[in-house]
């Protein structure tokens, strides 16, 4: 099935990205806030898209957490902006953050796609979208409804999973739904010791075929750290210029 979108609100946007995982935890919602980040350093117009409904953790990464989007009288929604980069969340138009989104299927694809249309995006070279975790059916609405407007794909994973077969799944789910699968990035790849540099594969050797590898990010308990104080925009400009490099450059492909 898919949904219409309201594309008149989606002319002045260029492109829409959608980061997908095959499951949760892989660090997809921090991959699409540092694409962002590093798009947005590169000096292109930057929205981010929140649909991951159930673990909605943009806000928060990005610094919002404490802000709501607006309404405008003609019914559309105004994202929020942090540092120039537009976002918009369902976790932004709740009064209590902490009472979860109990949607079932349908009726959560019905509210992301309502969200897209609703939102005043603005003049934007992307939307980054941060999709629900999984490539199911309703994964699979979303994306088509999008197709219009999208440029690809990118396919978050770490080495701890099944790598060939989340690269196959992905696969088909691309295939199925008509989008590009513009590469893969690997989160947690490795782990580089601060002492001595020497690099640990902690989720053991992994190899990726078939899909291009747009990075390669290291585990770093500063990183965590910063995500969870909601501090990765301040962490990439300033404390880790290396790790934001990756992302420029992963973000120029
Ligand atoms: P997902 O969106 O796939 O559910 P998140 O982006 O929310 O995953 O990340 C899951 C957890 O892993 C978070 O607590 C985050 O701080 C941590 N994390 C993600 N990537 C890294 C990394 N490269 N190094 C250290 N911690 C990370």
């Amino acid at each position: 099935m898919v949904m219409r979108i309201d594309i008149e609100n989606l002319r002045s946007v260029k492109n829409v990205v959608a980061v997908m995982s095959g499951k949760g935890g892989v660090g997809k919602s921090f991959v699409s806030a540092a694409l962002a980040i590093a798009l947005k350093e590169l000096g292109y117009g930057v929205a981010i898209l929140d649909a991951d409904v159930h673990g909605p953790s943009i806000p928060w990464i990005l610094g919002a957490e404490s802000g709501f989007m607006g309404a405008t009288v003609e019914g559309y929604i105004t994202p929020l902006e942090v540092n120039g980069i537009a976002i918009a969340s369902f976790e932004l138009l709740l009064d209590r953050r902490e009472s979860p989104i109990v949607w079932r299927g349908p009726l959560k694809t019905r509210a992301i796609i309502e969200l897209v249309s609703k939102t005043k995006w603005g003049f934007r070279d992307f939307i980054i979208v941060d999709m629900p975790p999984g490539t199911g059916d309703e994964h699979l609405t979303i994306a088509q409804s999008l197709k219009p407007f999208v440029k690809g794909a990118i396919l978050v994973l770490t080495p701890g999973d099944l790598v060939a077969h989340v690269v196959k799944k992905a696969e088909e789910f691309v295939r199925i739904s008509g989008i590009r699968l513009l590469g893969a990035v690997v989160n947690m790849a490795y782990f580089k010791c601060p002492v001595c540099g020497t690099i640990h594969k902690i989720f053991g050797e992994y190899r990726v075929e078939g899909v291009n590898i747009l990075a390669e990010i290291p585990i770093k308990p500063e990183l965590s750290q910063a995500l969870n104080e909601g501090r990765l925009i301040d962490y990439l400009k300033n404390d880790d210029k290396e790790l934001l490099k990756i992302f420029t450059e992963a973000a120029k492909t």
